[in-house]
């Protein structure tokens, strides 16, 4: 791959020449009503020989954060100037997208359904195709997703636990922070990481909605990542990044009771054991009762739905330690990422009300 010229890319049959970008589709299968069906992916193949490395959204259906991201990412990004490939997947759960839905028509998790098979269901054949055509060309994936419907997230980057490599990696993007777990059976880091392929995975923002600190921060950080690689080159806004707070354990905070919350805290913020986030009510403001942290650390997700049940997940807190020192470095990351000026498609940023 690091010769001095770079080989024409094939793939889905097409040949894509050196410093030229091609869009491709793979039929994944024949839907109830007869029509086809088709995974659509842009290959950027750049005019210098580098690495090749993916970037996929809403492999939950309804995670479309990624998708605002990757357009961004396509206008931008010029093949002439590549070095490597950029293999580009706005949509990997192309049935769960047109639904609106996490899952698939079948029901399945398209993430806990790799490596599949061809004459699989459907969650199994599409999962197949996107691991053996756009998973198994490349040595890094960046996999982005959001919080579940009426759920918001901090963005975050997670890894797997103890990969220095990756956690290299991670820093270069720059998220505020970076949440290090172990990996699911079946999920696409999984496959990944037994097949020796580096993965990063973005969590930002809410299902079904876009919101401007996710974008920003998923198009800088990847474009971080890549210029880390030396696939484009570092301008100067790209190299200035904080450096992002890191936990490897994290704890729930769940509602007292049923009736209407009432919020506090939000995610960014830093908070201590045995801080008020917020209390829950009967419908007519009656009988109170406190949420509190039960650790030190930073809030990297919250419910948006005041609406809950008892018991439901209102707060995901990463246990840090001198969560005000950190939170007001993640105060700064997400100052300096909110300060630089939108490029590219506009429309990606509006209030969801604002969209006729
Ligand atoms: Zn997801």
């Amino acid at each position: 791959m690091q010769g001095m010229e770079p080989e024409p890319f094939a793939i889905a049959g097409a040949t894509i020449a050196p410093g030229t970008a091609r869009d491709v589709a793979f039929q994944i299968t024949t839907l109830a009503t007869g029509t086809p069906s088709a995974l659509a992916i842009r290959v950027l193949h750049g005019a210098r020989p580098g690495p090749a490395v993916f970037v996929s959204a809403a492999i939950h259906g309804d995670e479309i954060i990624g998708t605002a991201i990757i357009q961004r990412l396509a206008q931008e990004c010029d093949p002439q100037t590549l070095a490597g490939t950029l293999l580009l997947v706005p949509v990997a759960n192309i049935f769960g997208f047109m639904t609106r839905s996490r899952y698939l028509p079948d029901r399945r998790d398209l993430n806990r359904s790799f490596p599949g098979s061809a004459n699989g269901s459907i969650a199994g054949q599409l999962a197949n195709i996107f691991y053996r055509e756009v998973v198994g060309r490349c040595t890094l994936g960046i996999d982005i997703h959001s919080a579940a419907i009426h759920r918001y997230n901090l963005p975050q980057i997670r890894i797997a636990a103890g990969n220095t490599r990756l956690i290299e990696l991670a820093m270069a993007f720059g998220a505020p922070v970076i949440m290090e777990s172990p990996l699911r059976d079946g999920s696409l880091r999984d496959l990944a990481h037994k097949q020796g392929v580096d993965m990063l995975l973005l969590e930002a923002g809410e299902a079904l909605r876009f919101d401007r600190l996710s974008v920003e921060t998923g198009v800088a950080g990847v474009n971080r990542v890549l210029a880390h690689l030396g696939m484009i080159e570092a301008d100067d806004g790209l190299t200035e990044v904080g450096i992002p707070a890191r936990a490897n354990r994290s704890v729930w905070v769940r509602s007292p009771r049923g009736g209407v919350a009432h919020f506090v805290r939000e995610s960014g913020d830093p908070v201590r054991k045995g801080d008020v986030l917020g209390c829950v009510t009967g419908l007519f403001g009656e009988d109170a009762q406190d949420m509190v942290s039960p650790a030190d650390g930073i809030i990297i997700g919250h419910a948006t739905l005041p609406v809950v049940h008892q018991g439901d997940a209102l707060f995901h807190i990463a246990e840090i330690p001198h969560p005000e020192r950190v939170g007001a470095r993640i105060e700064s990351i997400t100052a300096a990422i909110l300060a630089s000026e939108p490029q590219g498609a506009p429309e990606a940023l509006l209030d969801e009300d604002e969209v006729v």
